[in-house]
């Protein structure tokens, strides 16, 4: 045993249906291959996502009963804003149903057509909210966060360099920085202290506010404790109390480290950009002191906050998706390394190196796990990325991954084995995959509703 077990009992079960081999091969045949159309209840191992899959502690539904659901000055809303204030150190809570709210109230109060906003590397809703104002997303991650086998401890810093380079060269049209902490689209990589404070420094110098992407700030603030020189005996809420005092402000999906099914915030300094946002707020929102919530929400994201800052909790959590990582490490099957904090990456590329990515690997091995295991994966590389250039030549991403998400305090470390025990066998018999092509794509993200079809084996040769 190489991490803490489960710092938990079990006070309440979901029972879990299993479904058969042949029920599974209909049901995912009827999806059409995409595993976004299969119903959740036909599933053994749901790691399509980390967010609002939580189990909540007694403690958090204890205190959905004391739900206050007064329209205005709710004593949950209360509780939360001592709460975020205390964890993050910002003047003004704005609370909002989930995280990409807290995105789109700033962006759309703050940024204008052409501005540019950088980040390590802005996470898929960040990035069509900055875009949706016609401002430009730039993601400046350090060259090692981009190279999958690359062993840097911090994956998911923002060069600092490149930085200043940028507001040196356009700084009249960058209203903020973001930095989002871990960074998910990196592979929930985390950024270090060390370049908080460089990235900080840049953005003084420069007289651009630094806003976090504090999704999953707990688990980055546990990775700075165990790898980041000079922390190894500082809390992590003492850790978290630091890296945010570098900021100007924060955006939170509450269903990551909130540890909530649904939920989210805005935290600022500024009292003139809080007020603007207030305003909106309660136009597509709700009032102040609820924004989009039923006061019960609130409790549960205020006694979330506290929970997640647990350290018996983090390092079972960390150590829950590293287990799996080296499982999988161990039989030779490649993944993204060091393992991030929310999810094991696989590398279809390396996994399935005979079917070119015009053939959807990634997809190929998400089908094999469902069909043969009940497991649900999600890709992240062709089938979501890739796209015509202006000239009409398919453009392939760099990355071609298969994510498996953890929820958290939801499955059991043999529910880990069993995850990991699956894909090895697929990898023992990858030879007998398949490449996929598309019979229907919608003309934007088109991965959510996709229909595919097996590439027969007589037509293989020909296809390539
Ligand atoms: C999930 C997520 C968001 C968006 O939050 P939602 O609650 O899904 O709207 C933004 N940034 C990051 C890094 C995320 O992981």
């Amino acid at each position: 045993m190489r991490f803490p077990a489960e710092p938990f009992r079990i006070k309440v079960v979901e029972p879990l249906r299993r479904v058969s081999q042949e029920e599974r091969e209909r049901l995912i045949l009827e999806a059409g291959l995409n595993i976004f159309a299969v119903p959740a209840d036909s599933i053994y191992v749901d790691l399509l996502t980390d967010s609002g899959t939580s189990a909540m502690s007694d403690q958090q539904w204890a205190g959905m009963m004391l739900g206050d659901e007064s329209y205005a000055g709710s004593k949950n809303f209360y509780h939360f804003e001592k709460t975020v204030r205390e964890i993050f150190g910002f003047r003004h809570v704005i609370p909002t149903h989930q995280g990409r709210v807290a995105e789109n109230l700033l962006f759309s109060t703050i940024l204008k057509a052409g501005d540019v906003v950088p980040n390590n590397i802005h996470f898929d809703t960040t990035r069509a909210n900055v875009q949706h104002q016609g401002a430009e997303a730039v993601d400046l991650v350090i060259d090692e966060g981009l190279v999958p086998a690359s062993t840097h401890p911090f994956k998911g810093n923002l060069d600092p360099v490149k930085l200043d380079r940028l507001l040196t060269e356009k700084g009249a049209c960058v209203p903020m920085v973001m930095l989002t902490v871990t960074n998910n689209s990196g592979g929930g990589q985390p950024v270090s202290m060390a370049n908080v404070r460089a990235v900080r420094e840049v953005c003084t110098r420069h007289q651009v506010p630094l806003i976090f992407d504090a999704c999953r700030f707990a688990e980055n603030c546990f990775f700075i404790q165990q790898r980041e020189p000079g922390y190894a005996n500082h809390s992590v809420e003492s850790i978290a109390k630091e890296l945010f005092s570098f900021g100007d402000g924060c955006t939170m999906s509450a269903k990551k480290d909130g540890l909530v099914n649904i939920g989210g915030f805005l935290a600022l300094n500024d009292e003139d950009w809080a007020k603007r946002i207030t305003n909106l707020l309660i136009l597509i929102e709700g009032f102040p002191t609820y924004g989009g919530l039923a006061g019960r929400d609130l409790e549960a994201i205020a006694r979330g906050l506290k929970e997640v800052l647990n350290e018996d909790y983090l390092a079972f959590r960390i150590g829950q998706v590293a287990h799996l990582g080296e499982l999988l490490m161990n039989a030779g099957v490649p993944i993204v390394t060091p393992v991030g904090g929310h999810a094991v990456y696989v590398d279809a590329k390396r996994f399935l190196p005979d079917i070119p990515q015009s053939q959807f690997p990634g997809q190929a091995l998400v089908v094999a796990l469902y069909r043969d295991y009940g497991i649900r994966a999600v890709e992240v590389g062709s089938l979501m990325f890739a796209q015509p250039d202006a000239s009409g030549t398919v453009q392939y991403p760099q990355l071609e991954l298969v994510r498996l998400a953890v929820p958290r305090r939801v499955y059991t470390t043999e529910h880990m084995r069993y995850v990991a025990e699956s894909v090895i066998e697929v990898f023992e018999h990858r030879d007998r995959l398949k490449g996929l092509r598309l019979t229907y794509e919608a003309p934007v993200l088109r991965h959510f509703t996709a229909r595919l079809e097996e590439i027969a084996e007589t037509e293989v040769g020909a296809a390539r």
